[in-house]
C-alpha cells in the first residue's frame, strides 16, 4: 500500500499541532512546528488561521488521523467503510481499526519512535504474530495474539536503544509487554478510552457520510 513520503514537518505545521512523525527529534528544539508555527507554503506567514467552517474542521480533522497513522485516503476511506458496517459506534470502531495494526502496535511497544519506523521494522520481516512472520504494516491484531519481534545482535541493540528513549510514552493498557524477549500480547481489542490522541472522531464521521 502506498504511503506520503513527502516532508513530514509540514504536515505537523499544517495541521497546527505536533503530530510526532520524526521520533526522538520531535521533542528536541529541532522541532520545526516549534520553531515555525504558521502554514507552510510561499504564503503561509501572511496566512492566518482563520474561523474554520464546518466542513473545514471535519476535513482537517481526517487529514490529521491520517498523518498520525501514515495512511493515505484510500485505505482510511476502507477502514471508514468496515467500520460504518460493523456493530457499534462508528468513530470509534475506525480508532480501533486503526489502533489495531501491526506497525501501530510495535511503535506502542516503544521499538520504534515514530510510527513510520515501526512500519519499516514490519516491512523488514522482524515481526511474527503467532509465530506466523507478518510483514504488511496494516496487518490487524486480535485479542489473545501472541506478538514478537525478532532481532539479531546489532538491530537488537537499536530496539534496546529505541526502548531507553520511548518509555516516556506509557504502554496501552491493552498490550502487555515483556522487554527483554521482545514478546508481546494483546489482552484485549483496544477501547476509546485507551486513545489518548486528540482526535475528534465524530467529525470525521459526518465528513464521510454527507
Ligand atoms: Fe512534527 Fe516531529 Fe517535525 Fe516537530 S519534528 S514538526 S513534531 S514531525
Amino acid at each position: 500500500m502506498a504511503r506520503y513520503i513527502g516532508p513530514s514537518c509540514r504536515l505537523c505545521r499544517r495541521e497546527a499541532m505536533k503530530l510526532f512523525l520524526k521520533g526522538t527529534r520531535c521533542t528536541t528544539e529541532k522541532c520545526s512546528f516549534a520553531r515555525r508555527q504558521y502554514i507552510p507554503g510561499q504564503h503561509g506567514q501572511k496566512q492566518t488561521r482563520q474561523k474554520l467552517s464546518n466542513y473545514a474542521q471535519q476535513l482537517r480533522e481526517k487529514q490529521k488521523v491520517k498523518r498520525i497513522y501514515g495512511i493515505l485516503e484510500r485505505q482510511f476511506r476502507n477502514y471508514f467503510e468496515k467500520a460504518a458496517k460493523t456493530k457499534g459506534v462508528t468513530g470509534e470502531t475506525l480508532l480501533q481499526y486503526l489502533e489495531r495494526r501491526i506497525d501501530n502496535v510495535v511503535f506502542h511497544l516503544h521499538l520504534a519512535t515514530s510510527r513510520s519506523e515501526a512500519r519499516q521494522i514490519v516491512r523488514h520481516n522482524h515481526v511474527y504474530v503467532n509465530n506466523h512472520k507478518v510483514n504488511v504494516p496494516s496487518f490487524l491484531v486480535k485479542k489473545d495474539d501472541a506478538i514478537e519481534v525478532k532481532a539479531k545482535e546489532t538491530f537488537r541493540k537499536k530496539l534496546q536503544n529505541n526502548l531507553e528513549v520511548s518509555k516516556e510514552r506509557g504502554m496501552p493498557a491493552w498490550l502487555e509487554f515483556d522487554a527483554n524477549n521482545f514478546k508481546a500480547k494483546v489482552l484485549r481489542l483496544p477501547e476509546r478510552a485507551d486513545i489518548s490522541l486528540p482526535i475528534k472522531e465524530q467529525l470525521i464521521v459526518e465528513l464521510y457520510s454527507k
